[in-house]
Parts: structure tokens; C-alpha cells; sequence
């Protein structure tokens, strides 16, 4: 809006009436008191002022409008018919105007005039807002970055009270942060702990999970400075999402030496009794063929059928056995894998005969779905089997009112694998235990009292497809019913 000042009113009506057909905003004011007294209240782009006017002239006005803040920016042009000398002139632009304007008027010029004006003055509004808006962000920036210097401060003193070694990467993966602790295994803020010749390196592993962007887990042992000993540690390492990136890296290293020396004492237990509990067995189980040889007894009779319940029993104590014998050759690393090329049909449908052999075969019902291509791929017969047993027993285990199941088999073309799926319809696992049925003498609580085992089975079975370099795993639903799968790669 345009404020127009002079004393004569028909001046003031016909400045107004020219302005407003150029569509500008007009207000006015019939003398220097009232225009201060508008000015202060309102907010104008301009203001033209008459000099000669009673009471408070022009140039009063503009100097008084010059000391107020709200009001020192708005530009003026003054109007004179009178003062056109240069002093009055100079005068003029003294007081704070910015041009100047002799009556009579010649409106063309005028105009032309009060349009600069106006537009440089909204501009310089405009200006204004964004400075106002640039110089809040930088206040804000400012205040955030203040909180975050703080936050980041007290995450690291967070991470110092902590038992572990803990540190932090940046997005780069380069070691930014570490605790005290770090140095009882590293004299470099900026290089990981030595790690044992045997152990997988630990850069190259991080590597490999920043590309993939997911955490890193691994057992790992690494070197005390003081000592000189390797301990063992359990290294995670996982990533800080902002903003769908990953910001940087935490990571611990906690140690875990003394549970790894005492699993390895129960591990050689484990290993120590399997062996000698095996040799006995063997013998048990020649000398009770040897006598049922010998004896001749009669099918029908009640003694020819305890024999065959000692032998029952002879097998289930030999299969216990050799599970604790593959556990114990897991943990020496000895469990061998003997690829040959191989028709998996065939393994399958042994594996049910076996089952159907060995279970009533009103009760269990196993159904074939899906179809295999008649090609070899490279397996190790046995112990490919052993998962299937493994597999198909727990199905019939743990699904004691219903003993379907079906075995379902599928070609993946696109991963060049074959997946084994293993339905029943049971009693199921609860979802957050899904992943712990395949550690090692894990067992699901609410079941373990009810049917019998070691949990070490799927364990077992995890191994022999890992070294295939297959993928193992479960879907299930309480009550419902579970399927376990496995997959094994063409080549
Ligand atoms: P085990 O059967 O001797 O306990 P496994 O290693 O074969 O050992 O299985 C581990 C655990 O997983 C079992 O104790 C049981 O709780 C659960 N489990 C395995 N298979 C099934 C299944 N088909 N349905 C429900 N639970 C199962």
C-alpha cells in the first residue's frame, strides 16, 4: 500500500485517483502528524510527501519516520513546488527520501517512479522474509547440533561404563570412537584387535556386511597386549540407520573365553563317552544276534518277542550314540561330507521307506507332492538321508493326533536349487523359538516334557546342509503344524 501525504486535499485526490487506476493501494493523509501517526501503525511500500505543508513540513516527517525502526526502510519521494533549489534538494535526500519530485506533477514520470519504488521495496520485503527464514534455520541447525554433541557425548559415556570392548565406525567403516577397554587388546584408536591366525579375518568380514549393509556376527579370538593370549570374544558389529542409509556402525567385542573353555571340556565329555559307550554296544548287539541265532526260537513266542524288543531297544541307544558322535565331530570340525552325484528321488523315498518300516503303518500316512527331474546332483547319500529321517521322525514325534505328512520337493531354476519341504500338521513351534530348534541341545520347553530327546537332531542336520551349502529352516504354527525345509544347490 501507497501512503499519499499533502495538505490540499484536491492534490491528494487527484494523486489517489491516478495511483488507483494503476491498481496500486492507496492511503492518505492531510498532514505530517496523522501521516506518522498511519505510518507507525501501518505497513506501507511507499510514501509520497509533500514538503510545504503547516505545522510539521515534509522533511521533518521523513526525518522523524528515519528514526523509528519499523518505519526508517520505506522509501519517500517528496513533492515540492516550491523548493527546487539544490540545497532543498540535497535536504531532501538527507532526511531519508529517495527522490524528488517537482509539482506541478507530470504523472507519466511519477509513476514510473512510484513503480521502482514499489517493486524494490517488495523485493526488499521479500528480502527480508528470507533472511528472517535463512538466519531461524541457521539458529536451528545451531540449537540441533548442540543437542547432538551432547547426545553423541552421553552415548559415549554409555559405551565407556560398558564390561565389553565397544567402539563405533563411521559410514566409511573407518574406527571413530573406542572405550578404554579397547586398549587391553589394541595400541591403535584406528586398527581392530590382532586376530588368530586361524580366525577369520575381521576387515574382510566387515567388508563383506557393509556391502550387503547387515550386522556382523562371528566368534573370533584376539591377542591381550598384556598377556600376550589369544581369548576368545564374540564380535557384533551392527549398522545405525537414518533415513533409509546407514549412518555408522556399533560395535562389541564381549568376551566369552571362559564359556568357550568349559563347552570345550563338555565337548570332549561328550566325545570321550560317545566313543566308549559305543564299543560295548557294538558288542551287546553281536552277542544278542548271536543268541537269537542259536536259540532257534519260535516266532510266536513270547521270548522270540522280547528279543526283538532288546534289539529295538539296542537300536534306539545306537542312534543316540551316533548323534553324540556327530556332535562331537561337528565340534572337532570332522564331520566329512562325501559328495557324489546322486538321484535325490531315490534318497528321499528310501529315507520314507525306512520311516514306514519302522513306524505303524495304519498310523502314519506320508504323502509325495511336487516333481524332481531325473538328474544327479552332487550329495552325500548318507548323511542327506539322515536329515530326512531326522526330519520325517520329529513330523511323526511331534504330532501325536495326527500323523500326516506330506514331503514336497520343487526344482528353483532361477537359484539352481532344490528345495525339501517336510509339512505336519502338529503341535507346531512358537515363532521366537523357530530359530533356536536348530543350536545345538536346544529343545522347546513346552514340549520337552512330553516327548522324549536330546535336541541335538536339527543340529546336526543344520551342519550336513551348511556343508552342502544349502539353507535350512521352519515355518510353524502353534497348534497348527510346522514344515521344515532344506535346500541344496544344482552344482
Ligand atoms: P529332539 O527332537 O531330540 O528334541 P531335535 O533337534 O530333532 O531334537 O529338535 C529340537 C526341538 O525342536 C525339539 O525338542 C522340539 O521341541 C522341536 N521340534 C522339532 N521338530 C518339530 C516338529 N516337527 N514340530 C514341533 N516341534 C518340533
Amino acid at each position: 500500500m501507497i501512503l499519499i501525504v499533502d495538505d490540499n486535499q484536491s492534490n491528494l485526490y487527484s494523486l489517489k485517483k491516478l495511483l488507483e487506476s494503476k491498481n496500486f493501494q492507496v492511503d492518505t493523509a492531510d498532514s505530517g502528524e496523522k501521516a506518522l501517526g498511519k505510518a507507525l501503525k501501518n505497513d506501507y511500500a511507499l510514501i509520497i510527501l509533500d514538503v510545504q505543508m503547516p505545522d510539521m513540513d515534509g522533511f521533518e516527517v521523513a526525518e522523524t519516520l528515519a528514526g523509528y525502526s519499523k518505519t526508517k526502510e520505506v522509501p519517500i519521494i517528496f513533492l515540492s513546488a516550491v523548493n527546487t533549489e539544490k540545497k532543498f534538494i540535497t535536504k531532501g535526500y538527507a532526511s531519508g527520501g529517495k527522490d524528488y519530485v517537482t509539482k506541478p506533477v507530470d504523472p507519466e514520470i511519477l509513476l514510473l517512479k512510484v513503480k521502482t519504488f514499489y517493486n524494490l521495496q517488495e523485493q526488499n520485503i521479500a528480502m527480508k522474509k528470507t533472511q528472517q527464514s535463512l538466519e531461524l534455520e541457521v539458529k536451528g541447525r545451531r540449537e540441533s547440533q548442540v543437542t547432538m554433541k551432547s547426545q553423541i557425548e552421553h552415548f559415549h559415556l554409555m559405551l565407556e561404563s560398558l564390561p565389553q570392548i565397544a567402539f563405533t565406525l563411521n559410514e566409511n567403516g573407518i574406527v571413530d570412537f573406542v572405550n578404554v577397554k579397547w586398549y587391553e587388546y589394541s595400541d591403535s584408536d584406528k586398527e581392530f584387535p590382532e586376530t588368530h591366525p586361524d580366525d577369520f579375518n575381521i576387515r574382510e568380514e566387515l567388508e563383506r556386511c557393509r556391502k550387503k549393509g547387515k550386522a556382523l556376527q562371528m566368534e573370533v579370538r584376539i591377542r591381550n597386549r598384556e598377556t600376550g593370549n589369544y581369548r576368545y570374544h564374540l564380535l557384533r558389529i551392527t549398522p545405525v540407520d537414518e533415513e533409509n542409509s546407514i549412518k555408522n556402525w556399533v560395535g562389541t567385542f564381549t568376551d566369552i573365553d571362559d564359556q568357550k573353555k568349559v563347552e570345550k571340556e563338555k565337548d570332549e565329555f561328550l566325545s570321550i563317552a560317545s566313543h566308549e559307550l559305543k564299543t560295548p554296544l557294538t558288542s551287546i548287539k553281536a552277542y544278542v544276534q548271536l543268541l537269537e541265532r542259536k536259540l532257534k526260537l519260535d516266532k510266536e513266542s513270547a521270548e522270540a518277542g522280547f528279543v526283538t524288543k532288546v534289539q529295538d531297544q539296542i537300536e534306539k541307544l545306537n542312534t543316540l550314540i551316533t548323534d553324540l558322535l556327530d556332535v562331537s565331530r561337528i565340534e572337532n570340525g570332522k564331520l566329512k561330507i562325501t559328495r557324489k552325484p546322486t538321484n535325490l528321488a531315490n534318497v528321499i523315498n528310501n529315507a520314507i521307506d525306512t520311516i514306514l518300516q519302522t513306524h505303524d503303518e495304519n498310523r502314519v500316512k506320508i504323502k509325495r507332492d511336487g516333481i524332481l527331474p531325473d538328474i544327479l546332483i552332487p550329495i552325500d547319500e548318507i548323511r542327506i538321508e539322515q536329515v530326512m529321517i531326522n526330519f520325517l521322525t520329529n513330523a511323526i514325534k511331534y504330532s501325536p493326533n495326527n500323523n500326516q505328512v506330506i514331503v514336497t520337493t520343487f526344482l528353483d531354476k532361477e537359484e539352481q536349487e532344490i528345495k525339501v519341504n517336510v509339512t505336519d500338521f502338529g503341535i507346531g513351534i512358537p515363532d521366537y523359538k523357530q530359530e533356536a530348534v536348530f543350536h545345538k541341545f536346544y529343545r522347546v520347553e513346552e514340549s520337552s516334557l512330553q516327548f522324549q530327546g536330546m535336541g541335538i537332531g536339527l543340529f546336526i542336520c543344520s551342519e550336513i546342509i551348511k556343508q552342502h551349502h544349502g539353507n535350512i529352516g521352519v515355518s510353524s504354527k502353534v497348534d497348527e503344524g510346522s514344515t521344515f525345509y532344506f535346500t541344496l544347490p544344482l552344482n
